[in-house]
């Protein structure tokens, strides 16, 4: 195993970490996936946060084969998919966050209603229709609403956050969790004023001239 990739394994077992501490994730439902070359990492099934291991991370192709040992995550499908399908994302997260989770449950979008939902690079973010966790079908409707996007909800299920890198996907994952519950607290009082699609435009238009990245939008 190279330097680099022993790295990798310990830069996703932090952000497995950062998940638990801020309250993005908890127990064993959340997982991570980077690219590395011509395979992916992904977290292992079933294993608790604080038994994570730089080995215990598992390899895999984007035939969906196993590398050396270990049984990845078993939403290991959506990672490939999302990974093989656009090449510019390199990092995945995948969290049972409970505000992004909530709105998932109403099977509803997050619409333009703060103009930091720019974050994940479109005037909304999508729900994808329910599908049972684990399978192709899943990875389908995730794959397709994600689509020109870095974040999509999964119908009664949860969140998924990509970036270029994997601070970039979990400053994504942070900021949808945090706007899904500022619209699910502005819905609890009125209907919430969405922006216009000029007005979005932009705000597309100003993250991207700044060349900032997802850390440095505010
Ligand atoms: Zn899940």
């Amino acid at each position: 195993m190279s330097a680099e990739s022993i790295t990798l394994r310990q830069r996703i077992i932090q952000a497995c970490h950062q998940m638990e501490h801020s309250g993005l994730n908890r127990g064993t439902s959340g997982n991570v996936s980077c690219r590395e070359g011509d395979y992916f990492l992904i977290t292992p099934s079933g294993v608790p946060v604080p038994q994570l291991s730089p080995d215990g991370i598992v390899a895999m192709d984007f035939t969906g084969k196993i590398i050396g040992e270990g049984k990845p995550s078993s939403e290991w499908h959506f990672h490939l998919n999302l990974l093989k399908n656009r090449p510019e994302l390199n990092a995945i997260v995948h969290t049972h966050s409970p505000h992004a989770t909530a709105l998932a449950c109403l099977r509803e979008d997050l619409p333009a209603f703060h103009y930091m939902i720019a974050i994940a690079g479109g005037d909304s973010v999508r729900c994808a229709p329910y599908a049972l966790f684990g399978t192709e079908a899943l990875s389908a409707h995730a794959v397709n609403a994600i689509k020109d996007r870095k974040a999509c909800l999964l119908a009664n299920h949860g969140l998924i956050a990509a970036g270029r890198d994997l601070d970039e996907a979990m400053a994504v994952a942070t900021e949808i969790e945090s706007l899904c519950q500022q619209y699910l607290l502005a819905r609890q009082t009125g209907q919430p004023v969405l922006l216009s699609s000029e007005e979005m435009r932009a705000v597309i238009d100003r993250f991207r001239s700044y060349g900032r990245n997802a850390n440095q939008t505010h």
